[in-house]
């Protein structure tokens, strides 16, 4: 019996898997694509999910092949610099195409220990008490203790458990490819600024080797959006919008998106989980979708992993859906928001026009990035200081960076004065005696996904907070 099934090989599936297997846990990706998709959605990576690249000790390797914009406030594309300081280490926004981060999400993956099948689609789903049993396109039945399904937004997973997708369906839909183009980049330059002004989801914009990455509107929504536009449709898009289709020729790839917001009912059926694009879909807006998914894995991956080796607390696996669905509707929302503001109707832009001014207020450009990059997050662990439920980001210590310290994927108790003790817990929590000048109570309890479980300077007090994370003392 395997721990643990993923389904989907994207950012979503490969970070879960990664995460359980630093736990140890037995875990099998599978992936109906024989081959990694060329198609780039995503173009970068905000302040939290750096955080996490960087606590999981793998973020070098993504800021070599990306690059650093300056952080900023681009609420439905309103541009406003970000205040300082902002409540990371990584103020800034990593530009990185997506097949770039799904091959280095992948590697992580390897390295740790985590099987990928390729050409294995999941097709069939059954659970009993003591586990799952998936099956694939080619017949074979697996076996697993739980499986996640983190196969996108058209998720067999779910539909496999009848959990609601409810939303809006799209109205609008965008073609979008990498060519090359024979028109001058003036030409390019002076289309992209006046065709924007009556269609914003109209662009192209010049990549490293010469190619273009284009976006035009479409004529209409297609019925099934995995079917790529041809080439053809996607000219006469080009003229019909922009009046020229700027010599485009040699298409790369070519793909459709469109602006479906929906949220799952449930992100868990007893042993079976949802996350990412499966859990929740949104238009593009603010670039946020890939890194909810990697939050959603980061979330999950530690509890999963306490359900597995039996130390996981009750209702720890439901924490999961409880902290990760309200934070998807507020990103829902969000992107609804965006939307709205970025229509030519003189309603939405008179609204628009307010908006900008609002941003121009200090704490409401704050609050909007703190938004988009998630560093607003605050989990609701109950009463407690500013702290609690909040990710702490990585501050300074007297021998190192906290960040350092948390590459293997346990809490951890940062103890200033160095007199607590977590002695029943030493199999799942670091005891770390050590001092940092940017943090201002005596101690943190850090969960896996360094959000903090608890602060002060009592250890009776530190005693009645671990079980409810770390499940019951070691005898
Ligand atoms: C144009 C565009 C731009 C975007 N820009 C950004 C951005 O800038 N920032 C951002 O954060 N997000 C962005 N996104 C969103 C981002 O691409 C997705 O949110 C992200 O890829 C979701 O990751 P995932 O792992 O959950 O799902 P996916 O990446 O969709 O991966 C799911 C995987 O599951 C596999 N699969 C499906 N069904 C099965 C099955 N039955 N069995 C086995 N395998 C299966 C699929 O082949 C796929 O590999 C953008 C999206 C679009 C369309």
């Amino acid at each position: 019996m395997i721990d643990l099934i993923v389904a989907g090989s994207g950012p979503t599936g490969l970070w879960l898997a990664s995460e359980l297997r630093l736990h140890g846990a037995d875990v099998l990706v599978l992936e109906k694509d024989p081959q990694p998709t060329r198609i780039v959605r995503s173009l970068g990576l905000h302040a939290r999910s750096i955080e996490i690249l960087d606590q999981r000790g793998i973020l070098e390797r993504f800021l070599a092949l990306g690059q650093k914009y300056p952080l900023r406030g681009a609420f439905a594309g309103l541009i406003r610099p970000a205040p300082d300081p902002m409540d990371t280490a990584h103020p800034y926004l990593l530009g990185i195409p997506q097949n770039i981060t799904d091959r280095l999400l992948a590697e992580h993956a390897a390295e740790v220990g985590v099987e990928i099948r390729r050409g294995c689609e999941l097709t069939g789903l059954s659970q009993d008490e003591d586990g799952v049993t998936a099956g694939l396109a080619d017949g074979t039945q697996l076996r697993a203790r739980y499986l996640a399904g983190c196969d996108g937004g058209r998720s067999t997973v779910r539909r496999l458990l009848g959990v609601g997708f409810p939303g809006e369906p799209a109205t609008a839909e965008t073609l979008l490819g990498e060519m090359e183009v024979t028109a001058d980049p003036a030409v390019i330059a002076a289309a992209n600024e006046e065709v924007r002004k009556t269609h914003l989801r109209f662009g192209l914009m010049p990549l490293e080797d010469g190619a273009y990455r284009v976006g035009v509107p479409a004529a209409g929504v297609a019925e099934d959006r995995a079917v790529p536009p041809t080439f053809g449709e996607f000219r006469e898009q080009l003229l019909a919008v922009a009046g020229t289709d700027f010599g485009a020729h040699s298409p790369r790839w070519l793909s459709r998106f469109g602006d479906a917001t929906r949220l799952a009912d449930r992100y868990r059926d007893g042993r079976v989980l949802l996350a990412g694009d499966a859990a929740h879909i949104h238009p593009p807006a603010g670039g946020q979708g890939l890194n909810l998914g990697l939050q959603d894995a980061f979330n999950l991956g530690w509890k999963l992993a306490a359900a597995i080796h039996g130390w996981a607390p009750d209702g720890l696996l439901d924490s999961y859906q409880a902290e990760r669905r309200p934070v998807a509707a507020d990103v829902l929302d969000s992107t609804r928001a965006q939307m709205e503001l970025m229509s030519l109707d003189p309603g939405p832009q008179a609204v628009r026009r307010l908006v900008a001014e609002l941003m121009d207020f200090e704490d409401v450009n704050r609050f909007l990035i703190e938004k988009i990059t998630a560093i607003g997050i605050r989990y609701d662990f109950g009463a407690g200081p500013e702290l609690l439920g909040r990710r702490l980001r990585d501050v300074g210590l007297k021998q190192g960076r906290l960040y350092g310290l948390m590459h293997a994927g346990r809490g951890l108790l940062l103890d200033q004065a160095g007199q607590l003790s977590t002695a029943g817990w030493a199999d799942r929590v670091d005891h770390v005696a050590d001092v940092s000048e940017e943090l201002d109570v005596p101690a943190v309890l850090l969960r896996p996904d360094g959000h903090v479980a608890w602060a002060g300077d009592d250890q009776q007090d530190l005693l009645s907070h671990l079980p409810r994370w770390f499940g019951a003392a070691a005898s």
